[in-house]
């Protein structure tokens, strides 16, 4: 299993977390490695979402001229341009 730096920064901040659970009264170790295992997951789902959205969001591409994001196959920036001059 190859660890991105990010992803060693998450454990890392996890495993904060899972001390400062621990110290909390009526908690046990159990319950601290389940919360930080939870955290874990719920991080990991919500990067790849984030990640997925993006690659959504590119997919659609850029315009080559002003490189402004293309939506619905028109580029907003350049069609409003023709308009204007014409
Ligand atoms: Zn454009």
């Amino acid at each position: 299993m190859k660890f991105e730096k990010r992803e060693i920064l998450l454990i890392v901040g996890i495993l904060c977390i899972m001390i400062g659970v621990m110290a909390l009264p009526g908690m046990n170790l159990i319950y601290a490695i389940l919360i930080a295992i939870l955290l874990y997951f719920a991080m990991k789902v919500f990067v790849g979402r984030k990640k997925r959205q993006i690659l959504r969001d590119v997919g659609q591409g850029i315009c080559a001229v002003c490189g402004a994001k293309i939506t619905e196959n028109k580029c907003p920036k350049c069609d409003s341009d023709k308009q204007e001059k014409t």
